[in-house]
């Protein structure tokens, strides 16, 4: 028998989450997000779930063209835009759609030979100061675009710093608003976070909505608000089961560094996951997790294969019992991958995105 970690790819969670981020901007079109290999899903696994979408956005050219190697003829767009002239011959080969954020990028598709224009969507720097260009120099670059034989058609984008907090969006939405009002184009502006958070404020302003940690199932503002009140599903299982069963007396400890120490007698159970298999490290004892579906915590430090989980809640679990890391056990329980995150110090983004190679995927 193979090892017994796996991640499961819920396909059916996709496309709900899909439909749910299509209902929350109904008059908005939807790139569904699926750069990082479809933040860990898997591009060609998540197609499956998200092919409902109207285009995808992504970072990589590779990525790209394996969209266009499954049929997928929509829109694609490249939302860190061309990184050299190359980019470009590919953009007019596989019809790509691009971001354009810095004057080298308008520099660069002067430059470029083609019988046919581009698409492309012009960032405003709204005050992140990641990307885009400042308010102040926005015009001038449209107008720049504008002239090119190379563009087709501009399209104005921005990108919220604190759509999931509490100083929202309303200074950066004005600044967009202030600089682009008689500018003809299609507008797009939310994250998830922001196209569950701010419908009001967008409704009207965005034709195409980005949604990315949603459509997986994670809830952009946790813990404010959890995956499930926002009414989404978990899309990516981590499961594995026990391998080891230890008996504690009163004074015995766990793992290295002896980090857990039993205070009164108990059971653990060993796990077949580590931080080889992309589980946090940083989880400390407490971390939840469900054994045959009921919930109960980590003890002890996790190791490169193994972690230690608290099995006093479950009597009944032994040698093979069923745990789940994050997502949803066979008996429909949920665990949010935002709750493990929380106890590692950081975002259901980054859990999802570090799993390991060495973990088998299976869709279903
Ligand atoms: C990643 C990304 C998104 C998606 O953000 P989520 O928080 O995952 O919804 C949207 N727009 C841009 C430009 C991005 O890079």
């Amino acid at each position: 028998m193979p090892r017994p970690i796996l991640a499961t790819i819920h396909t059916d969670a996709l496309r709900h989450n899909l439909a749910r981020m299509q209902s929350m901007a109904a008059d908005a079109r939807v790139w569904a997000i699926v750069k990082a290999n479809a933040y860990g899903h898997g591009l060609e696994r998540a197609f499956e779930g998200l092919r409902a979408a109207d285009g995808f956005g992504l970072l990589d050219l590779s990525e790209a063209q394996r969209l266009r190697a499954l049929d997928w003829r929509g829109p694609i767009l490249l939302l860190e835009g061309c990184f050299e002239m190359r980019d470009l011959e590919l953009c007019s080969r596989l019809g790509l759609w691009h971001v354009v954020h810095c004057t080298e990028q308008i520099d660069m598709l002067a430059a470029h030979k083609t019988q046919l224009p581009q698409r492309v969507f012009l960032k405003m720097n709204a005050g992140m100061n990641r990307l885009g260009f400042k308010p102040e120099r926005y015009r001038a670059a449209w107008t720049r675009l504008n002239a090119l034989p190379q563009v087709e058609e501009i399209s104005l984008m921005a990108h919220f710093s604190d759509a999931d907090g509490p100083v929202g969006i309303s200074v950066q939405l004005e600044a967009f608003e202030r600089v682009t009002r008689d500018l003809p184009g299609e507008r797009s502006l939310s994250n998830s976070a922001a196209t569950l958070r701010h419908v009001d404020q967008l409704a009207g302003r965005s034709d195409w909505v980005r949604p990315g940690i949603a459509l997986y199932g994670s809830a952009p503002d946790f813990p404010l608000h959890s995956a499930s009140d926002w009414d989404l599903q978990p899309a990516m299982t981590l499961s594995s089961r026990l391998i080891g069963v230890q008996e504690l007396l009163p004074g015995d400890t766990v793992g290295y560094g002896s980090q857990f120490v039993a205070e009164f007698p108990m059971r653990v159970g060993v796990v077949a996951c580590g931080y080889a298999d992309g589980y946090p490290r940083h989880c400390g004892t407490g971390t939840p997790v469900l054994v045959n579906g009921v919930r109960t915590r980590t003890v002890g430090r996790v190791s490169m294969d193994m972690i230690t989980v608290d099995l006093s809640p479950v009597p009944a679990a032994g040698m093979g019992s069923e745990v789940t890391l994050w997502g949803r056990s066979a008996a429909g329980a949920v665990l949010s991958i935002d709750e493990v995150a929380r106890a590692a110090g950081t975002v259901g983004y980054e859990l999802m995105c570090a799993l390991a190679q060495r973990v088998p995927v299976q869709p279903i």
